[in-house]
Order: structure tokens, then C-alpha cells, then sequence
């Protein structure tokens, strides 16, 4: 089953530009917006396997969506989740939980969109699985995770390296959290959709030429390996936001260096979950 947050309201998908309204399908019990779907996720999985295969009566379209979770309370960001990332970095590949950031829900937008280039930075991309949790948890192991997650989503954890790296030591959060820096979409699919969840080709192009691409099957720590680390210290929310780290081929991992100019256009693609594009601008348009 694929979800879309289509202007703030939930909708299931029957096509890719057909869908069912949440709150005018259930008469009002679930709904009207993604958060509230989260908050009862069990009850509206079972509630919405009856309105599936009917037809939608909403026009779905790409300008209209938004994040498949608008307002986490938590968003979580994993560094260092793929060896030859890990290495292109500079750092040794991580034995316990890899480094843990957060991206500020600010930045988090629908999947198609404009982002203005911060002045004097060097913007790069991530392309990244996301998972969306769909219950609170607590202590979970890895064996159980998969009954906490929502779905997944595309990611691309925009990241401009100046202030990133600059000062006594790498700082993430504010380097990553500019306006614009967290598209995710363009919608939530529930991980029974893949025939391996743990196994998704994702990557991602600058102006026509492949720059990342990998399997999410290379990560070191899966998404139930995540959620069971995540979890042993702090509660996981319904609809928090989980960034699973990015493949090799980074721009700040290139010799030389490359870095995102105002005009060009990035692709980023999730097998099984579709594609989103962010164009770039500079700050004096
Ligand atoms: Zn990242």
C-alpha cells in the first residue's frame, strides 16, 4: 500500500495519480492528516486494506504532495551506514552504532522542489532510504523491528559541508538543516510492497549524470539493526523520521571535490518507491 500526503491530507493510492481520501473514506475516523494516520497506524492499516483496490476519487498531483510525514517530532540521521561511504569520508567503518545526527523538521518538504544554495557553501548531496515509524518504541529488537516501521520513503539529506566541518570539531545538525535540505517523498510505501525490504537499489543523478548508487542491502547497521540501537535509548514516536545513511560518491568524497550549482537539477530514486527532484538556486534569485 503506497500513502500520499497530498496538501496536508492523507490519502491511500490506487494509482499513481488516484487516490482515496483518508477522513472522507473512513467518515472521519482516521485523518485528516498523515500525523493523525500515525498516531492509530494499526487500526488504520486494517481499515485501509478495504479501500485499496476501489477507485480513488482524488486527482493526485506531483505539486501537490507533500512530506509522507509533514511534522515529525523526531527526526533521526545515520552517518557512516555504508563502508565505501564510510571510507570515501575518511573514517573507519563503525562497530557499534554509527554516528547519530538530527535534521531539524524544518527542513523537511514534500519531493519535488526548489532549494535555494546557501551563500559561501559547498551543498552536496545524499540520496538515502528513510523509514517512517508507525508505533512508539521502546527497547526493540532488531527481529521485531519491522512491526514498527510505517513504510518507506526517498530521502536526500542535503548537506552543505562549510559549516558542517567548520570549528573545533564536525558538527551536522545545522549544516543539514537549512531551509529545503529534507525532501522526502514522493510517498510512504509499507514494506510489504518490497519482496525484500532490506534490499532496495537506490541513487541519485546531478543534471543527467549518475552520482551515487547503491543497495540498501550494503548498509551496515539495517533498519531493524537502527531501531534496535536507536531504541535502546530513546522512544521512537509514530511518524518520527528515520535517515539511514548514504552510499559512496558523495561530492565532498570526489577528487576533486564537486559541489551542487545554482541551475542544476537533482534526481533521487528508491526501487519500488519511485523518484523526486530538487532544483537548486542561488540565494540572490
Ligand atoms: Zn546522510
Amino acid at each position: 500500500m503506497r500513502i500520499a500526503n497530498v496538501e496536508n491530507r492523507a490519502v491511500v493510492l490506487v494509482s499513481d495519480d488516484r487516490g482515496v481520501d483518508v477522513q472522507e473514506a473512513s467518515g472521519g475516523r482516521f485523518g485528516p492528516d498523515l500525523a493523525a494516520v500515525y498516531s492509530r497506524w494499526e487500526e488504520f492499516r486494517a481499515w485501509a486494506e478495504s479501500v485499496a483496490d476501489t477507485t480513488g476519487d482524488v486527482v493526485v498531483e506531483r505539486a501537490l504532495l507533500g512530506s509522507p510525514s509533514p511534522l515529525p517530532r523526531q527526526v533521526f540521521a545515520i552517518g557512516l551506514n555504508y563502508s565505501d561511504h564510510a571510507k570515501e569520508s575518511g573514517f573507519a567503518q563503525p562497530e557499534s552504532l554509527p554516528p547519530v545526527f538530527t535534521k531539524f523538521p524544518t527542513c523537511i518538504t514534500g519531493p519535488d522542489t526548489t532549494v535555494v544554495l546557501p551563500e559561501g557553501g559547498n551543498t552536496d548531496w545524499e540520496v538515502e532510504l528513510v523509514a517512517v515509524i508507525g508505533k512508539e518504541a521502546k527497547d526493540v529488537l532488531a527481529a521485531d523491528a519491522w512491526d514498527y516501521v510505517a513504510g518507506l520513503s526517498i530521502g536526500q539529506d542535503i548537506s552543505e559541508r562549510v559549516s558542517q566541518l567548520r570549528g573545533p570539531a564536525p558538527q551536522f545538525g545545522l549544516g543539514k538543516s537549512f531551509p529545503g535540505f529534507g525532501p522526502v517523498g514522493p510517498w510512504l510505501v509499507t514494506p510489504d510492497e518490497f519482496a525484500n525490504p532490506d534490499d532496495l537499489e537506490l541513487g541519485c543523478s546531478l543534471d543527467g549524470e549518475e552520482v551515487q548508487k547503491g543497495r540498501t542491502s550494503e548498509l551496515i547497521f539495517s533498519i531493524p539493526a537502527l531501531i534496535e540501537g536507536l531504541s535502546r535509548v530513546v522512544t521512537l514516536l509514530p511518524g518520527d523520521i528515520i535517515f539511514t545513511g548514504t552510499p559512496a560518491g558523495v561530492g565532498v568524497g570526489r577528487s576533486p571535490k564537486r559541489f551542487i550549482n545554482p541551475g542544476e537539477t537533482l534526481v533521487s530514486r528508491i526501487e519500488g518507491i519511485g523518484e523526486m527532484t530538487q532544483t537548486f538556486i542561488s540565494a540572490g534569485n
